[in-house]
This record gives structure tokens, C-alpha cells and sequence, in this order.
């Protein structure tokens, strides 16, 4: 199937490892130009080395925790053309009891979910509607809607992403343009990889253990019974970015291995 992505072009935030990695490879497969970022001029200059092979493909080092590292992502995006979808997929996860977690901690994890993406759509979204064509789809979580007791500075960044999805496709009536959030299974991403070998240890465990007990613990009620991989994200938020999604928006569209157990 033609998704009808050929020369869009894409910003996908955090996208030097993981789904957003994942997500940017999978648009460019389908013929859209990306741009791509980190926070770190290597790790940057390694993707946009890697993917160029399928295509065009832009690197901006920017940390997106910060107003001036999304200024920097908008005047790069300005210089290339104007920006078609927009993939606010940069995010940071950690456990944390409710009662050690501080306000630095609870305003951290808000500036880099929530106001990259809010930076990031004020920029362009006015353009998106007045070209009458666009993609905003956030990179929320099962926590959106069952927030982890153990995380819930991460979990409640995760449901505003998913308020702003709504609230912003709100403005898009009668356009052509589409905002969505997407509730992302477990997924392993190295990110995850990272996080379960610094939790592991306390728990007495390998990262390769810890991989395999998620689904005795947490993820339990999991259908899938395993991680998801980037690539089974990135299939659903390809199509979501396509003009074939036309008519999902607003929507909270989940792809969370069935962990979430209710109908709607
Ligand atoms: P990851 O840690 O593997 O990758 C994160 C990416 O963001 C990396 O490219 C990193 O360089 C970049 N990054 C981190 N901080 C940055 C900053 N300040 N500025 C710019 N770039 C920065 O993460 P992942 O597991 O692929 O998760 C991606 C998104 O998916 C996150 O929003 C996360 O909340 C969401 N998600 C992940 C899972 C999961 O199980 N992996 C589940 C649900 C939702």
C-alpha cells in the first residue's frame, strides 16, 4: 500500500535510538525527508549517517528540555522547507517512590515530555493549517490511562500529551490536518535497556531477567506477553502521519499490546 508519504517532510523529536529512530527509518521508507535529534552531536551525525541510505535526511543536536534547544529544531526546520508532520516522540522515564520525587524531579520530567511538544506544535502548527495539510501525533503510553504508582512524574506527562492531542485537533475542524497520541505498549527500546540495568541490580537482577519478569509483574494483564519492538510502533504512527488517516484525530490511538484491559 502507497501511504502517500513521498517527499512529506517530518520532524520526529529524540529520534537517535529507539522508536523515534525507528519512526523516522519508517517514514523515510515510505519516501518522506526527516529530520532527526538528540542531544548529542555523535550520536546525531551516526543517524543521519545511517539513515541517509534511504534518503534525504537532517540532523539538528538540540536538548529539547530546554525553550532554545526546540528554537533551535524550528529555525533549523525553517531553513529545509515547511514542515508536514511533526513526531513529539522525545521523552525520559525513571521509577522514582511518589514521596522521593521532588519539584525539580516533577518540573524536569514536564519540561522535556510536555513543552517540547508544546514548543515544538506552537511553531508549526499555524503553518499546518494554513497550508491545510498536517501531522502532530505525540508519543504518549499505557500510563496516559494506567499510570504506574512508581512513576507517576512520568505518568502524568504522559496524560497531558494526550489532552493536548485532543485539544489541539479541536482547532482543526474542516482542515486537513490531524493531531493524535499514541499510548505505546512496553516497548524495548535501549532506552528500556538502560533503565531496567539501573533498577535491575536493586532488585537483585540481570537486565536479561528483569526482561523476562516484566511479564509476571507489571505487564501481567500484557495480551502481547512480550516487548514491543520500535518498528511495531513505528508501523501504526507512519500511518497515522499518512493522508490515508484522514479521518482519525483527536483520537488517543492505542498500540499497547492489549495491556490496557478496557473496550474503549
Ligand atoms: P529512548 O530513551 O530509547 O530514546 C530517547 C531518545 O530521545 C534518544 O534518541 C535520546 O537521545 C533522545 N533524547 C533524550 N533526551 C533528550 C533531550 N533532552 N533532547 C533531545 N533529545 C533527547 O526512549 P524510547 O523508549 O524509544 O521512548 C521514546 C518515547 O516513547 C518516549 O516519549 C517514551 O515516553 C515513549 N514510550 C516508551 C515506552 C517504552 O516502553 N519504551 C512505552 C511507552 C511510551
Amino acid at each position: 500500500m502507497d501511504l502517500g508519504l513521498k517527499d512529506k517532510l517530518a520532524v520526529v523529536t529524540g529520534s537517535t535510538q529507539g522508536i523515534g529512530r525507528a519512526i523516522a527509518a519508517a517514514l523515510m521508507a515510505e519516501g518522506a525527508r526527516v529530520i532527526v535529534n538528540g542531544r548529542n552531536a555523535r550520536t546525531v551525525d551516526e543517524t543521519v549517517r545511517a539513515l541517509s541510505a534511504t534518503g534525504e535526511v537532517h540532523g539538528v543536536v538540540a536538548d529539547l528540555a530546554t525553550a532554545a534547544g526546540a528554537q533551535q529544531v524550528l529555525d533549523a526546520a525553517a531553513e529545509i522547507g515547511p514542515v508536514d508532520i511533526l513526531v513529539n516522540n522525545v521523552g525520559y522515564f525513571e521509577v522514582k517512590p511518589f514521596a522521593d520525587i521532588s519539584d525539580a524531579d516533577w518540573l524536569a520530567m514536564f519540561e522535556l515530555n510536555v513543552m517540547s511538544g508544546v514548543r515544538l506544535t506552537r511553531g508549526l502548527f499555524d503553518g499546518m493549517l494554513a497550508r491545510d495539510w498536517g501531522r502532530v501525533v505525540f508519543i504518549a503510553s499505557e500510563q496516559s490511562v494506567k499510570p504506574n504508582p512508581d512513576m507517576l512524574h512520568y505518568a502524568m506527562t504522559k496524560t497531558a500529551q494526550v489532552s493536548l492531542a485532543r485539544g489541539l485537533a479541536e482547532s482543526t475542524r474542516g482542515t486537513g490536518v490531524t493531531v493524535n497520541s499514541v499510548l505505546v505498549a512496553p516497548t524495548w527500546s535501549e532506552g528500556v535497556e538502560t533503565f531496567l540495568g539501573k533498577i535491575g541490580p536493586e532488585q537483585g537482577k540481570t537486565v536479561d531477567e528483569m526482561r523476562t519478569a516484566y511479564f509476571d509483574g507489571p505487564g501481567q494483564a500484557s495480551l502481547l506477553q512480550r516487548w514491543a519492538t520500535p518498528d511495531e510502533i513505528a508501523a501504526q504512527v507512519v500511518f497515522l502521519c499518512s493522508p490515508r488517516a484522514a479521518a482519525v484525530n483527536g483520537a488517543a490511538q492505542r498500540v499497547d499490546g492489549g495491556i490496557v484491559r478496557s473496550l474503549f
